[in-house]
């Protein structure tokens, strides 16, 4: 290990307070990839930037981690159990197998609402196509992925629901309306909500402006901050939900 970067990110490890010392957090993170044929796909663009530095901070603060990631092109935060993924079948199947024992699920993933009907085995070619007398046209049949998010949520606390589940909500309008719908449709207990027309946060940035959306409760905006300090603010709040939640 002779890479400055990495010792300094292990030195961090070292030093940070522990306060998340005994719990399991489970992490979402990436964009899903949803095959057409051997070279296709439908995605979205992700960059996995906040799920993994949510993993990164929840690591330096003593947490068991698991991050469930859609390729990315990002490196494994030091002290983090990371599973790769492709498609939203994988992942959900990943979350499931690694749920139990979990206390705190945040799905930062953006998972594909659909996937491809059919998945070809070999490489779609234009000149196979149908054509309409003019360009040769592909009709592609979706068909809805599962919603690991609200599946996780929903689970009788007997069947493993972690004690504080966290969905993100990236919207370009009507943010905390959205956000409030998701979190009743989803039964999570936090829902990260996303301006993405805002400039510097989102997707690919490497910062981001939230506001943190939980039932019964005002709004909390966070200033637009790098990921990593957003990702910190969000654990401050999860940590204390936690110790409410137990005491
Ligand atoms: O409904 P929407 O995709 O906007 O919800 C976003 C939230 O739900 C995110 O937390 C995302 O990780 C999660 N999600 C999921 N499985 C899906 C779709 C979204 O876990 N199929």
């Amino acid at each position: 290990m002779s890479d400055p970067r990495e010792i300094a990110a292990q030195a961090s490890l070292l030093v940070a307070p522990k306060s998340l010392r005994g719990e399991s957090l489970l992490i979402t993170a990436g964009g899903t990839r949803e095959p057409l044929d051997p070279v296709r796909a439908i995605t979205n663009r992700s960059s996995g930037k906040m799920g993994f530095a949510i993993a990164s901070e929840a690591a330096r603060r003593g947490a068991e981690v698991t991050l469930v990631s859609g390729p990315v092109s990002l490196s494994t935060p030091p002290g983090v159990k990371r599973v790769d993924v492709e498609t939203a079948l994988e992942m959900r199947e990943a979350v499931l197998a690694a749920l139990d024992g979990t206390t705190a699920f945040v799905a930062a993933a953006a998972v594909a609402d659909f996937r491809p009907a059919e998945r070809a085995d070999h490489k779609i070619k234009k000149e196979a196509l149908a054509c309409d007398g003019e360009s040769p046209s592909l009709e592609v049949r979706l068909v809805p992925n599962p919603d690991i998010l609200a599946e996780v949520a929903s689970r009788p606390a007997e069947a493993g629901r972690p004690e504080f589940v966290v969905g993100f909500a990236a919207e370009s309008r009507d943010l905390i309306e959205a956000a409030r719908r998701k979190l009743e449709r989803k039964r999570c207990d936090l829902i990260v909500a996303n301006d993405i027309s805002r400039s510097g946060a989102g997707f690919e940035a490497d910062s981001n402006a939230v506001i943190l959306v939980a039932p019964d409760r005002p709004e909390i905006e966070v200033p637009l901050a790098p990921k990593s300090e957003v990702a910190a603010v969000l654990l401050d709040y999860v940590e204390a939900e936690l110790r409410v939640g137990r005491s």
